[in-house]
């Protein structure tokens, strides 16, 4: 028997374990089945490359809970290690990375170094009162060896015997970890980080039902079932990803998504990437539908590294709008320890990201090419996505421009040059200015389109949390100026060169104001009275384009106009001088005036959803009153 003390530079590593990685003690179980399926996979290399001559067979990897003797082994068919080698990679190398650990990593996030330091291992410590690795290598003549320890921080290593190639790491959980004695616990854990690790895992049994060997038929001829208890394998070692994209069909991916997120829609469209130089990535990103909730299905791309989940938080790793996306990313060449705040810094991170973005550009150019119906279809449903990308990165902006649509109030679908050049001639004012007209809400304003509409003017709708962002970055693009179809009277916003004469004098005109001033908020409101066509309502509330868009900004974030604190809300009452509701206000008197104007101003707060609580049942009240 050897006995010794753990080569430790500094004092002791296990109280430090401990107390930095307590927060996240459950990748214990991640490192040792990870390091029980590489040992198990260094096997069936060496098999294949012909150096290990025997039967591989069932290399699967067993975990067992023992819950009287309070242990939980991880037990592996896999190379194993003789004594030389248990020397070496157990208590040498394991903390040769040690002091700079503790160097560097005190103050950063325990997950992103475990498992590069050689601390895989030794994380069991976080939950174990005594480690113990029983081992057999595979090399002919070995003898098997017993390793144990209570980190504190001595060993003992000891000849014994063990029959079966391979490992066993017995971990004797201490009592303050007492959950990870709970079946419920372990198969959670498992179910995270090991579900599409390329060995099977094995984690107790469950129960199948087959035919009863002494089971009767009955009368349709089916036989009696009986339920027998099989191993229970908790994972998929042939998840799609990792799979040619010509082996699968479209059902193959749905239901991959399926096991990724269970009980979620189906998504829309799939990209698979497979990438091997300059840096190695595999994965299938999912097009989710996104209805406008960008925050709810937002980071959950699933992170791994060789098959081992890592993390669900893939930001900086990937471009912030592709965090939209669903799926999974593998790659063995993304650093996982370091800080995030490196990792954008980092070359094989930028490689990677701009790799992922060329594809998905490219995916969704080629949909747009092949099948344009198809993809106007899917468009309500990834415009968000696309404006988040437009707005986010430059590379994939210059590359959506061709794609991007823009979709009018009678569903129909344009890209932008077609568009420009569909509304160019009807749509230029007298400074020829370019003025294309959108709508939020196509039912809220539905009259505003409708007289749009009468004019020959077209709208196109720009909802959505981005729409103010992108709709100043398509201006940028086009030269062109969007106007929402409730920023101004619709003459004042296309301007052409007709001048509307008043029918009322300008005395008249004056003597409005002051009737409307008395019956709004002054701070709130600007009252403009102005000589429209006949068929214009007799008053309008509009809000500036400029203004309103400012405040749209700062609601969505990053419009920069946060030193100007929140904006007051500011619009204009427009009252038509040539309306004859107007004229018949100008020749009543006294109270009847004031009921006239009060109606007025009141239904065209109606007509923009404005009016409320106790105005709106002054006004049902009033109405009532007056038929
Ligand atoms: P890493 O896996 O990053 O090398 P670990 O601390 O997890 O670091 O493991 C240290 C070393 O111990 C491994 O590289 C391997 O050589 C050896 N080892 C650990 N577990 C096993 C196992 N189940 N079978 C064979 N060797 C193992
Ligand atoms: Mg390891």
């Amino acid at each position: 028997m050897q006995k010794g003390t753990i080569n430790v530079q500094s004092e002791n590593i296990f109280p430090i374990i401990k107390k930095f990685l307590y927060s996240d003690t459950e990748i214990f179980l991640r490192e040792l089945v990870s390091n029980a399926v590489d040992a198990s996979q260094k096997l069936m290399t060496l098999s294949i490359a012909g150096e290990f001559k025997k039967e591989l067979k069932d290399l699967k990897v067993e975990v067992i809970l023992d819950a009287k003797k309070k242990t939980l082994t991880i037990r592996d068919h896999g190379i194993g290690m003789t004594q030389d080698e248990v020397n070496k990679y157990i208590n040498e190398v394991a903390f040769s990375g040690a002091e700079e650990f503790l160097e560097q990593y005190k103050d950063k996030d325990p997950k992103s170094i475990i498992g590069h330091f050689g601390l895989g291992f030794y994380s069991s410590f976080m939950v174990s009162s005594k480690v113990q690795i029983k081992t057999l290598s595979h090399k002919k003549g070995s003898k098997a060896v017993q390793w144990e320890s209570k980190g504190d921080p001595t060993f003992e290593l000891k000849e014994i015997k063990k029959e079966h190639r391979g490992t066993d790491i017995i971990l004797h959980i201490d009592k303050d970890s007492k959950e990870f004695l709970e079946e419920n616990r372990i198969s959670g854990i498992l179910n995270k980080y090991c579900k599409f690790l390329p060995i099977d895992i094995e984690f107790g049994t469950k129960s199948e039902s087959i035919d009863d060997p002494k089971g009767k038929k009955d009368k349709d001829g089916n036989i009696e079932k009986t339920s027998i208890e099989i191993p229970n394998i908790i994972n998929n070692t042939q998840p799609a990803w990792i799979k040619k994209p010509v082996d699968l069909k479209t059902e193959d991916y749905k239901s991959f998504y399926n096991e990724l997120y269970p009980f979620t829609e189906e998504p829309l469209f799939h990209i698979h990437l497979n990438v091997d130089y300059p840096f190695n990535l595999t994965g299938i990103l999912y097009f989710p539908k996104l209805k406008n909730q960008i925050e709810l299905q937002k980071n959950k791309i699933q992170l791994y590294s060789n098959q081992v989940f890592i993390t669900d938080s893939v930001e900086n790793i990937v471009p912030e709008f592709l965090t939209l996306l669903h799926g999974v990313i593998d790659s063995p060449d993304i650093p996982l320890n370091v800080s995030r705040s490196y990792l954008q810094s980092d070359s094989n991170v930028r490689k990677i990201s701009n790799h992922i973005t060329k594809k998905v550009a490219d995916k969704l150019s080629g949909m747009f090419k092949k099948d344009r119906k198809d993809f106007e279809n899917k468009w309500d449903d990834i415009n968000v996505f696309i404006q988040y990308g437009i707005l986010t990165d430059e590379k994939f902006h210059e590359k959506a421009k061709p794609f991007s649509l823009l979709k009018n109030a009678k569903d129909e679908y344009f890209t932008l040059e077609d568009y420009k050049e569909k509304v160019k001639a009807a749509q230029t004012d007298k400074n020829d200015k370019l003025v294309i007209l959108y709508s939020h809400d196509k039912d809220e304003h539905h009259s505003l389109i409708a007289s749009a509409h009468n004019k020959g003017y077209d709208v196109v709708i720009m909802d959505g949390p981005l729409a103010s962002h992108y709709i100043s970055k398509v201006e940028q693009d086009l030269g062109v100026s969007f106007a929402r179809l409730d920023a101004d009277t619709i003459d004042k916003i296309i301007s052409k060169d007709e001048n509307i004469p008043s029918k009322l004098s300008k005395e008249q005109e004056d003597s409005l104001k002051p009737i409307f001033e008395e019956i709004v908020e002054k701070e709130k409101y600007t009252i403009q009275v102005e000589s429209l066509s006949e068929s214009e309502k007799p008053v309008l509330i509009t809000q500036s384009e400029f203004m309103r868009r400012m405040k749209e900004q700062q609601a969505a974030g990053g419009g920069g106009m946060n030193m100007m604190g929140v904006m007051p809300e500011m619009y204009n009452l427009v009252i038509n001088t040539n309306h004859a509701l107007i004229s018949k206000l100008i020749e009543s008197k006294g109270e009847n005036q004031k009921v006239l104007a009060k109606q007025a101003l009141d239904l065209a707060l109606l007509s923009h959803g404005m009016l409320k609580g106790k105005d709106l049942s002054d006004f049902v009240e009033r109405s009532f009153e007056l038929i």
